[in-house]
């Protein structure tokens, strides 16, 4: 009887048709392999209904891990609504118990028990996986997940670890898996997880109406322009900095607050994004007392359920926070964001519109106005780096070896086409003869080993094939400006031409900003001096998108548009002109390029 009553409960839920692909996927992906992996799905996707079938057909022990109590109890009561029962490993929710088939843990209980955890697990799921490598945590809960899969692995070699995740990306951590299975990797460091086996993207939702609509508009009147501040390399800003920037915008903030008050009187709840707990206050000066209320870091939990619980029931309509309502928060009527922040990655923006698009009662769409102006689009994928200036997009560069085609970011002219790309290798994945993934070798931007000619990273300092050092280009630079009898052109231009005198050579000259100019040729008749040309140019042809190698001069002459131009060329003072010892190409340091604002 009991049997059948859960089995009539559980009849009730029955998963949508991406929840349940991403439990075939994990099936799937399982049988063949013990490599981690992860499911990526947006906020607001029903996770916590994927990791319950997970635990409902698993046969053997089961552990799901999370960081906070909340999404410890969450995914549990979900399990039980299935008819079925589970422990709880968690302090914060009074209970130590893993007697069941199915725990759910945090993990800030089970890592420092794990001597009560003697039986063999099968899978471990780990809710909001992208914690797990997060550099900017205090050292103890980075190493608690490692740990606790380090021990489960010690009573099972074949120990499965699948991670869910909203963010596969953060800024200055990156990307928490290596390969997706569209056939492309992400980062070249060793990240936490192997594999993504499944995505289902935040449009993809909003298409199929399981969240809801964003309404995009552009601030209409004055914004911030952030463009000026460079992030941290946690991707987070320094407030000082912002907050002395925007005092540069003494009317702007009170205009925005005022247009927001007009634009929300049929809006249900409002949730601002400040800048900085200064900016915040003085939102909140902007607000109509009765009507708002601000949550900071430093807010005292109880206050902070309070503030919650009065916005969710419609008490206050305004929720003014700066940075801590981006995740694990929850409340479905929010139909307006208001971005009075910048933010720094396209991940961070679609965790923050996120925040408005569950579905509601009498919620037709969320009203997403960016006052930042970050120019992020919610339907752009990420690119994964951090957007090098303010006019650049997202850009798709086909590789000429595999033809994957890359999104990197670059520069487009008025009818879309791309004038430059930022991208440096790429990101193909194909599988060797072992059925091993193996990115592409193909390098748009490289920097060549002196010893063995092998194309390297631009920022490697030793090959990646027979480890030598690479010369650093600002040592090159710097010697070469401490000589007197050597010239450094940073390089903004050059021009190619026939020689006047033998057809078959080829006449290169390199100008300056200030128009110093320096000349080398190549007799594209002699063997080695055409081979010198295509491994400086034909390589980089268009940017890399388009190597080539090119036969003669005439040849060059009727492609020059194709040629990459070196940043820095090095010449020494011969006895009646100059010679280039030295030209490098797609330069990273610390000297200023041609045409770059020092
Ligand atoms: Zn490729
Ligand atoms: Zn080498």
């Amino acid at each position: 009887m009991a049997i059948e009553l859960s089995y009539l409960i559980a009849m009730q839920y029955k998963l949508r048709p991406y929840q349940q692909q991403a439990v075939n996927a994990t099936v799937e992906h399982f049988k063949k392999t013990d490599e981690s992996a992860v499911i990526v799905l947006p906020t607001g996707s029903g996770k916590s209904l994927v990791i319950s079938e997970l635990a409902r057909i698993a046969r053997h022990n089961i552990l799901v891990l999370a960081h906070v109590k909340e999404l410890v109890e969450q995914n549990h009561a979900k399990y039980q609504s299935y008819g079925l029962e589970a422990s709880i490993f968690s302090a914060g929710l009074a209970q130590k118990d893993n007697q069941h088939q199915v725990t759910f843990g945090s993990v800030q209980s089970v890592a420092p028990n794990l001597k009560k955890f003697t039986q063999h697990y099968s899978l471990v799921i780990i809710d909001e996986c992208h914690r797990v490598g997060m550099i900017d945590d205090n050292k103890d809960s980075q190493n608690q997940y490692q740990q606790i899969i380090s021990h489960l692995k010690s009573n099972n070699p074949n120990l499965k670890v699948l991670g869910l995740t909203a963010t596969p990306y953060r800024m200055g951590s990156g990307w928490v898996y290596q390969y997706h299975y569209h056939g492309y990797s992400r980062g070249e460091t060793q990240s936490v997880f192997k594999h993504c086996i499944f995505e289902m993207p935040l449009s993809l939702m909003i298409k199929q109406g399981f969240l809801t609509k964003p309404t995009l508009i552009d601030a209409a009147i004055a914004h911030y322009d952030f463009g000026s501040l460079s992030a941290q390399k946690n991707g987070e800003y320094n407030s000082n900095e912002v907050n002395s920037l925007l005092t540069q915008y003494p009317r702007v903030t009170q205009a925005i607050c005022q247009q927001v008050i007009e634009l929300s009187a049929q809006r249900q709840g409002v949730m601002i994004f400040a800048a900085t707990t200064k900016h915040a206050r003085e939102i909140m000066g902007y607000l109509s007392d009765h009507d708002c209320a601000m949550i900071l870091g430093s807010t005292p939990n109880q206050e902070r359920d309070d503030i919650i619980n009065d916005f969710k029931h419609k008490r206050i309509k305004y929720l003014v926070n700066v940075a801590v309502l981006t995740t694990g928060f929850d409340a479905p009527h929010v139909d307006f964001i208001a971005l009075l922040r910048p933010t720094q990655s396209v991940s961070l923006f679609q965790q923050i519109v996120g925040r408005g698009l569950r579905l509601s009662d009498n919620k037709q769409d969320c009203l997403v106005i960016d006052y930042a102006g970050s120019g992020f689009d919610l339907y752009r994928p990420e690119v994964g780096s951090a957007k090098p200036n303010s006019d650049s997009v997202p850009v798709m560069v086909p590789c000429p070896l595999c033809q994957f085609g890359n999104t990197f970011w670059g520069k487009t002219d008025q009818d879309g086409l791309i004038i430059e790309h930022y991208g440096r290798r790429c990101a193909g994945v194909e599988l060797d003869d072992d059925d091993k993934h193996q990115q592409c070798d193909y390098r748009f931007r490289f920097k060549e080993c002196g010893q063995c000619g092998q194309e390297n990273d631009i920022a490697a300092r030793n090959c990646n094939a027979c480890g030598h050092a690479i010369i650093d280009p600002d040592q090159l630079l710097k010697k070469a400006l401490s000589l007197k009898d050597a010239m450094v052109l940073r390089c903004s231009g050059m021009s190619v031409e026939a020689d006047s005198k033998v057809s078959t050579k080829l006449k290169i000259t390199y100008f300056d900003e200030d128009g110093a100019q320096v000349s080398e040729s190549f007799n594209m008749a002699v063997n080695g001096a055409k081979h010198a040309f295509n491994q400086q140019f034909g390589k980089r042809a268009v940017q890399g998108t388009l190597p080539t190698i090119f036969d003669s001069a005439a040849q060059i002459i009727a492609q020059q548009q194709q040629l990459t131009a070196p940043d820095f060329v090095i010449a020494r003072k011969q006895k009646h002109y100059w010679q280039i010892k030295e030209k490098i190409f797609d330069y990273q340091g610390n000297y200023r390029k041609a045409n770059q604002l020092g």
